[in-house]
Parts: C-alpha cells; sequence; structure tokens
C-alpha cells in the first residue's frame, strides 16, 4: 500500500455527487431499496464525470490497485463500503479508491472501526500507510508494525492486513518479494561503485513497483540491509531520498 495524493474532480463531477448525496436519503428508506442496484444505476454517470480517469490517474502510470500494488486496477472502490449506512458515503469523493477485483472480493463489506467509531482500514489517499504495516522480506507479506512506544502492533495495521488478507495471498507476496529483491540488487551495486546520486534516484524509484522505499525511507526499512548502510555511508542520498516528491508522506503525519 502506499500513500496516494488525491486530486481534484471537476465541479460538475462534485455537483452531480452532491445531488445524489442529498437525494440518496429518501431512497435508502424506500422498502425495496439496494444500494447495489442504486449505485449501479449511476455508475456509468459517475465514470462520465471523469471520475475514474482521475482515479487512474492518482493510481500512477501502472494503474496498480490503490491497497495491494500488485495487480491492474480496473474499478472505482468504496473505502467506506456502500452497503453501509451512512449511504451518503457512496456519492463522497474522498471515499473513492481505485483497487483490483481481488482486494473488491476480499474486503466485501467489511469495515471494522475502533472505540471511537473511526475506520480501522487503512486509507491510502489520508495517511501513510507505512505508518502502520511493516514488509517482511524474507517471506514478501505485509504485517502490522511494531509499535515501540505503544508496546505492540498497531491496531490499524493489524485490521488492515486481515480484512485485505495481505500476509496471505502467495501471489502478493512473490511480487513483493521481487520488487524487494531488485531493490536490493541496485543498492548493492551502488555501494560497491557510486554513481550519480540523481541517476541512481530514478534507477530506484523506477524498479519500486511495490512503493517499498516508503517503507525504506519512511517506515521501519531504514534498518534494514542494504538500505541501513546506504543511510549510514550516503547521508545526503539519503535525505533526498527521504525528501522526494514521489515518497513523500502527508505533513500531518508523523512517523511513531
Ligand atoms: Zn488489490
Amino acid at each position: 500500500m502506499r500513500f496516494v495524493q488525491r486530486k481534484p474532480i471537476s465541479d460538475s463531477a462534485e455537483k452531480y455527487l452532491s445531488t445524489q448525496r442529498t437525494n440518496i436519503g429518501k431512497s435508502s428508506k424506500k422498502a425495496d431499496f439496494s444500494s447495489t442496484t442504486h449505485w449501479e444505476n449511476r455508475r456509468d454517470t459517475i465514470v462520465k464525470h471523469g471520475i475514474l480517469g482521475i482515479l487512474k490517474e492518482m493510481a500512477g502510470s501502472r494503474e496498480r490497485c490503490m491497497y495491494c500494488l500488485d495487480s491492474h486496477a480496473t474499478d472505482i472502490e468504496h473505502h467506506h463500503p456502500k452497503s453501509l449506512a451512512p449511504y451518503s458515503k457512496m456519492f463522497e469523493w474522498a471515499n473513492f479508491l481505485l483497487c483490483c477485483t481481488d482486494c473488491g472480493r476480499i474486503k466485501s463489506n467489511q469495515f471494522p472501526l475502533d472505540e471511537n467509531a473511526l475506520p480501522l482500514l487503512i486509507n491510502p489517499s489520508e495517511e501513510n500507510p507505512w505508518q502502520y504495516l511493516d514488509f517482511d522480506p524474507l517471506t514478501g507479506n505485509i504485517t502490522a508494525t511494531y509499535q515501540v512506544l505503544q508496546k505492540g502492533f498497531s491496531k490499524k495495521g493489524q485490521v488492515t492486513v486481515e480484512v485485505l488478507a495481505l500476509d496471505a495471498r502467495e501471489q502478493l507476496a512473490k511480487g513483493y518479494f521481487k520488487t524487494w529483491n531488485r531493490l536490493v540488487k541496485a543498492v548493492e551495486k551502488f555501494l560497491k561503485t557510486p554513481y550519480l546520486a540523481s541517476e541512481f534516484i530514478d534507477k530506484l524509484l523506477e524498479k519500486d513497483d511495490h512503493h517499498l522505499l516508503g517503507w525504506c525511507f519512511h517506515g521501519t526499512g531504514e534498518n534494514e540491509y542494504p538500505f541501513n548502510e546506504l543511510k549510514q555511508r550516503h547521508p545526503q542520498l539519503w535525505q533526498s531520498f527521504v525528501n522526494h516528491p514521489e515518497l513523500l508522506i502527508p505533513a500531518t503525519q508523523e512517523k511513531l
């Protein structure tokens, strides 16, 4: 999972969504209301308003799933499921993500809340996922991060891993593992024979299909070989990575 910068939608798209948010209050009270049918009847209009296109732009050139990053994302996903009240969330731009069929199927209508009724499923467009998630370089699995100060695993991380089965999908782990090995090789090569920093940064970003650099530079991956060595031997270069626009995280989120 990676942090995704949300882009604005057109005024007409926002107007359409706003009207739908108002109207759904009445519709949802009808005895034969079905959230799936209600959405399906309006989905094409939403797509015509350019919303799917903007989500694809946000997901980057490879249109990777915003939850698992491994598969080709196909459809509009509701972070707060469309089948759960309040139904107005069905038409909230901030609630839209892009995800693959596997994540959509596995997540289904799961949406656990904490004791303050706040979502425990990470929203990659609102927070830095690597604040709650960890990567296991031995298995390729995504796990919950251990929070030293709280002396326990991140609840948000645990729930997200469980809801999306991020530690139990063989193909997913294979993909992450492949990317990790590519990154390790590139860093080892650079440590052995350093070359132009800007070229190295571009090369590493290009190889990072799973946003593992977010884990390395804004997560616990900084302690993992060979990234720990890169940090120690090339502190200035390390800082360039930390501040790189593609790896930036929301300003309000501090690493725990
Ligand atoms: Zn996915």
